[in-house]
């Protein structure tokens, strides 16, 4: 259990020197004892408190890393329950069963599809994790041989097996590139520890046994010196797997329960009737809250929207998705190319831009400091006014570009197009569509 406000309080210097950012020195021990701080915001701390309070303000999930330096997935290190009270920081690694005794160009091929699947939203590439490997041959030479196959493909490595000799040959061949080995169970985990130890691998810990049999198990393996673990409570059914894995992330962050504060690991697959159920219950798992999900059907279908599903979830709400304000070319636009503006909320940004690519026609997009805000929001908090558009088309010399002065604004603000003509008076302002899917056909009819 962590240190209560009060216990942290009498650790600290008790100064009140404000230095943290804080009036006293209580007010910044009940925010740490809430983590909400960090406690090298008090340069203060004597040594000894420091390593006392060090244990209070460790992360209540134990933050993991699997896969090489450049496709590391971390898990884990999550502060909240609800994305809104702040936000979730490491989104779930998203891996593809494959067995070991597929034929060669088969297993290739499988791999292949999971490492070249890239999509791009709102500028960002999203693509899958990695491969969660399983030992259906039975053998360990073979189990070795297809884990190297995945790591020289680039992926991460999930090494599904119980037989710790298997798991040892596969670690020989791949124990440098972080694999998560999974797992130890209550028969095994000496001999797994043993192996998660010697590799620096983590090391996943499964048991029908109920959380109870769980936390006992994490504590025999932190005794025997493996800290990075990853658990799976050894439920499948939809209502169990979200029931466990809420009652896990209270524990961790509510109770501070250190034998359970760990990231998780789902299996959608083994209870599902068919790949669309293993899609929602994955989609399940991403909203709440495993660390590693395990799908065994692999289709693009359903990875796009579990990819948008996470990206959405794992942004920072405070901090939306944003491009530069700015003039933007889209196609190679000449002097007479319409002129649309719009705000900088990247999802707007790659709506528009994306349907006057697809119109086919050039054009000029100018993008608005609205500090990410999309078209309605930011107009309804003032940051996308006649004003501002106005400043951006002095700032951005807009004018230059153009042989007409016609500008096209989206529908959903056409009240302020009184302002902007006095903001703009050698300017004609005219109200597009309010939504991007009308832009094709509005920009047909302009001249
Ligand atoms: Fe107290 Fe440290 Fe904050 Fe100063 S910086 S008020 S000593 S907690």
């Amino acid at each position: 259990m962590g240190l209560s406000g009060l216990q942290i309080y009498k650790l600290l210097p008790r100064t009140n020197c404000k230095e943290c950012g804080f009036p006293t020195c209580l007010a910044f021990a009940m925010k740490l004892a809430a983590r909400q701080v960090e406690l090298s915001a008090c340069p203060y701390v004597s040594d000894e408190s420091k390593s006392q309070l060090d244990a209070a303000s460790a992360p209540p999930i134990r933050l993991v890393s699997v896969g090489p330096e450049k496709r590391k997935v971390e898990v884990g290190n999550e502060t909240v329950l609800y994305r809104h009270e702040k936000t979730f920081y490491h989104e779930p690694g998203l891996f593809y069963r494959i067995k070991d005794d597929l034929a060669e160009d088969e297993f290739a091929a499988r791999v292949a599809e999971i490492a070249d699947y890239v999509v791009e939203r709102v500028g960002i590439e999203l693509s899958a994790n990695g491969v969660a490997l399983e030992c259906a041959s039975g053998d360990a030479g073979t189990f070795a041989q297809r884990a190297e196959a995945v790591v020289e493909a680039g992926l991460p490595v999930i090494l599904l097996c119980d037989d710790p000799a298997a798991v040892d040959a596969a670690l020989k061949a791949v124990g440098s590139t972080k694999p998560l080995i999974y797992g130890a169970s209550d028969d095994t985990w000496e001999a797994m520890a043993g192996l998660a130890k010697q590799y620096e691998a983590p090391l996943a810990v499964s048991t029908s046994d109920g959380l109870d049999g769980l936390a006992a198990l994490t504590a025999k393996i932190k005794g025997a010196g493996v800290e990075d673990l990853v658990l799976d409570p050894g439920v499948r059914a939809w209502p169990q797997v979200l029931k466990t894995q809420t009652t896990l992330r209270r524990l961790a962050l509510k109770k501070n329960f250190r034998d359970l504060g760990y990231p998780t690991i789902v299996f959608p697959g083994e209870a599902a009737e068919d790949p669309v159920d293993e899609a929602l219950m994955a989609a399940q798992a991403v909203a709440k809250y495993a660390g590693f999900i395990v799908l065994d059907t692999f289709d693009p279908a359903s990875l796009y929207p579990l990819l948008t599903l996470r990206q959405n979830i794992y942004t920072d709400p405070q901090k939306p998705i944003q491009v530069s304000p700015g003039l933007y070319e889209i196609g190679d636009p000449g002097p007479d190319a319409p002129l649309l503006v719009t705000t900088n909320f990247s999802l707007t940004y790659f709506s528009v831009a994306g349907e006057v690519e697809g119109l086919g026609r050039p054009a000029w997009l100018m993008i608005c400091d609205s500090e990410g805000m999309s078209v309605l929001t930011a107009w309804a908090a003032g940051k996308f006014d006649a004003e501002r558009i106005g400043k951006s088309v002095k700032e951005f010399d807009v004018a230059s570009k153009l042989n007409h002065r016609k500008i096209v604004i989206p529908g959903h603000v056409s009240s302020i197009s009184g302002e902007l003509e006095e903001e703009l008076p050698d300017w004609e302002i005219l109200v597009g569509p309010r939504e991007a899917i009308g832009i094709p056909s509005y920009l047909r009819n302009w001249s």
